[in-house]
């Protein structure tokens, strides 16, 4: 299929039936005929909250199931599903807590409904990068809190890609002022979804299959999805032509794979390791894939589509700013295991970014002359 074909497809809501069938981007089928296929293999069902094979995300847990297969030597294999063919993008959690599947890749904010403390586990408004999401995870303790809090959901979560710093989002109408917030019905999901409402808006959580649509009929006014890579993909151009940064919503976002704890205990102890370090390299290269590819697309987006890529003024980012240091300090009040997870994550934000203050900021100003 050519690329514009694809694109139309995404922008014509065939996301809906969750399927992207294109010979673009890595739409790797997961392995499924190794070697040593025929010893013991066991099959394990991944499902997913994303449209099958989208770019970056899907394709992320297409390699997640992919490398399974492979460092397994056919012993563990993956068969992934996309949102909606076999649960509902927002119903993964479940799923695999009660083990209709045993993986499920998604991203921890949309299970604020089930616990609190899970949208650390994703992005914070004004909160970690993925480089420091990474080191508070795996050494700083986040990753200990991560786990305390899926443990009674059955659950065993680990990161499994990162989205990078995303953008703020597609409007129907400039933000030129706080004012122009006031009543901006958005897609928005997670933390920065309460901060949004807080500024006067009102935020939408939708899948993001749903999303062009609701943009396109004017049913959402504006909408986050991820950045240029993916949004490209899903041709929001098509129905909002102002294009703002920075995420401030999403500064790193982590992706997770949800692992069904029954399942995982009942798999001999190399296939566990394969399971978790697979994650550990899906997380690394998912960012790779970001970083590689989103200005291409923003490139294309500006030349080929007329997009208008606008920064957020100085007075809504500082507004939002401070609103966003009110959410989060709440969410920490809620309950005992918010409060544990808040004060690990803000102190782990403090002493990185005074090392930060002096090393990537540092140098990246002076690199920009
Ligand atoms: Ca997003």
């Amino acid at each position: 299929m050519k690329r514009r074909d694809f694109l139309g497809q995404a922008a014509g809501g065939a996301l809906l039936t969750g399927t992207f069938v294109s010979g673009c981007q890595q739409s790797e089928a997961p392995s499924t005929a190794a070697p040593g296929a025929r010893r013991e293999a066991i099959t394990w069902k991944l499902v997913t909250t994303w449209p099958k094979n989208f770019p970056g995300l899907g394709t992320g847990a297409n390699n997640l199931a992919r490398l399974i297969g492979e460092m397994s030597d056919g012993r563990l294999q993956i068969k992934v599903y996309g949102a909606g063919e076999l649960v509902p993008a927002l119903e993964v959690f479940d799923a695999v807590s009660r083990g209709t599947a045993e993986l499920g890749h998604g991203a921890a904010y949309y299970w604020k409904g089930k616990s609190t403390a899970a949208q650390f586990f994703a992005a914070v408004p004004f909160g970690l990068t993925a480089q420091e999401m990474n080191a508070w995870l795996y050494h700083g303790g986040g990753m200990e809190l991560w786990r305390e809090v899926y443990a009674p959901f059955g659950l065993v979560p680990a990161a499994a890609g990162n989205s990078g710093v995303q953008m703020a989002g597609w409007f129907n109408r400039e933000i030129n002022s706080l004012e122009d917030l006031q009543g901006l019905k958005m897609r928005i999901p997670g933390l920065g979804g309460e901060v949004l409402r807080r500024a006067g808006g009102t935020p939408v959580n939708l899948a993001g299959g749903e999303i062009f649509t609701s943009l396109q009929s004017g049913a959402i006014d504006a909408t986050e999805w991820v950045g240029p890579y993916n949004d490209l993909a899903f041709g929001l151009y098509k129905a909002a032509k102002h294009y703002y940064y920075p995420g401030w919503h999403e500064p790193g976002t982590t992706l997770e794979c949800l692992i069904n704890q029954a399942a995982f205990d009942a798999l001999p102890v190399d296939l566990q390791h394969i399971v978790t370090n697979a994650c550990r390299v899906v997380n690394e290269d998912m960012l790779a894939e970001y970083t590689a590819r989103n200005n291409a697309a923003l490139q294309t987006l500006t030349t080929e589509h007329g997009v208008d890529v606008r920064r957020l003024p100085d007075a809504v980012l500082e507004r939002l700013r401070v609103l966003s240091d009110e959410v989060v300090a709440e969410v920490a009040e809620e309950d005992p295991l918010s409060g544990k997870v808040y004060a690990s994550f803000r102190r782990f934000r403090d002493q990185v970014e005074a090392w930060h203050d002096i090393s990537e900021r540092a140098y990246l100003n002076v690199r920009a002359g």
